[in-house]
């Protein structure tokens, strides 16, 4: 919306990468409403990572991504999406990326669907939402998300044993190496070596926190850091969370969102249950995948 700013902030970084012999690397997400062949150029020059946002199936998508005409914004995406990603090169990634809510238990048809538009990459992840909201995932759902991950991971087995394989976010799991010791303690470490900051130059500990003045750590504009909100940040690991400690997800998950767990479980340090549930079984048919093709 305010694609100016990239633009200058990408500008801004590249002109400090050989002074200081850094190599910046950018992610942007886009709805792709706003998103012009210039605007498809520069992300594909520019950034390593672009999220494309898309729930999958049109009525799906349409559904929630409602236009302020209200329309759904699946017809203005989809060629829109399908052009960035044809002209992105091999050597950048991306994701096509949905949620899934109550209202789309059968979310391997979404995946499909954004497969068979030509998307490889794909991540579509579960709301995490107000109880009180028509669309959230409630307890009383997991046995059928549970059965739909069961079914997606079998499909994606059979797609890859028949050479037609493509990548699910959630399911990808690096079984002998993974990420270094420290990530898999504390995850994204937001509010210590993430954060976000507001057009304003506020300092929120990641972007679920913005606009929670109990959670601002500071400002660009004056200088200040809460460095020890920032230590606070950095000791949330899965040996401080009571829940993580005998969790046997635990170097995997690495103790959830803290995000969540602070608007859901009212703590940081309190893993939000029904996201532990669908880690677990995530985690679960992703290593029964790698079983299945080491056969
Ligand atoms: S699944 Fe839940 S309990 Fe297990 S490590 Fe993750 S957040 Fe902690
Ligand atoms: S939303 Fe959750 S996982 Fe993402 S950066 Fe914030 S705390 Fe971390």
């Amino acid at each position: 919306m305010n694609f100016e700013v990239v633009k200058e902030t990408v500008a801004y970084a590249r002109s400090l990468e050989k002074p200081h012999n850094k190599n910046f690397r950018f992610t942007i997400t886009t709805n792709g409403l706003l998103l012009s062949d210039d605007k498809i150029d520069f992300i594909n020059r520019e950034m390593s990572n672009v999220v494309l946002s898309i729930d999958g199936r049109r009525e799906v998508n349409d559904r929630l991504r409602i236009r302020t005409n209200g329309g759904g914004s699946y017809d203005t995406i989809v060629p829109r999406f399908q052009k960035l990603v044809a002209t992105r090169g091999k050597d950048k990634d991306y994701y096509a990326r949905g949620t899934f809510t109550k209202y789309n238990l059968d979310f391997t048809e979404d995946v499909l669907h954004l497969v068979d538009l030509g998307f490889d990459q794909v991540s579509v992840e579960p709301v995490v939402s107000d109880p009180k909201l028509s669309y959230s995932i409630q307890e009383e759902d997991l046995p059928r998300v549970f059965e739909e991950y069961e079914r997606l991971a079998n499909t994606i087995i059979a797609r890859k044993k028949a050479g037609e394989g493509f990548n699910f976010f959630h399911f990808m799991i690096d079984l002998n190496q993974g990420p270094c010791a420290i990530k898999r303690l504390r995850g994204c470490s937001c509010g210590n070596e993430y954060v976000a900051v507001t057009p304003e130059g506020d300092i929120f500990p990641c972007h679920q926190f913005v606009g929670e003045d109990d959670w601002k750590m500071g400002n660009v504009l004056d200088g200040s850091y809460d460095l020890e909100r920032k230590n606070e940040f950095a000791l949330a690991n899965v040996y401080s969370k009571e829940r993580c400690k005998n969790c046997w997800a635990k170097f995997y998950c690495s103790g959830g969102c803290n995000a969540n767990n602070w608007q859901y479980e009212g703590d940081i340090h309190k893993p939000h249950e029904i996201a532990c549930a669908l880690e677990q079984k995530r985690l679960e048919c992703a290593v029964m995948i790698q079983a299945a093709l080491a056969e």
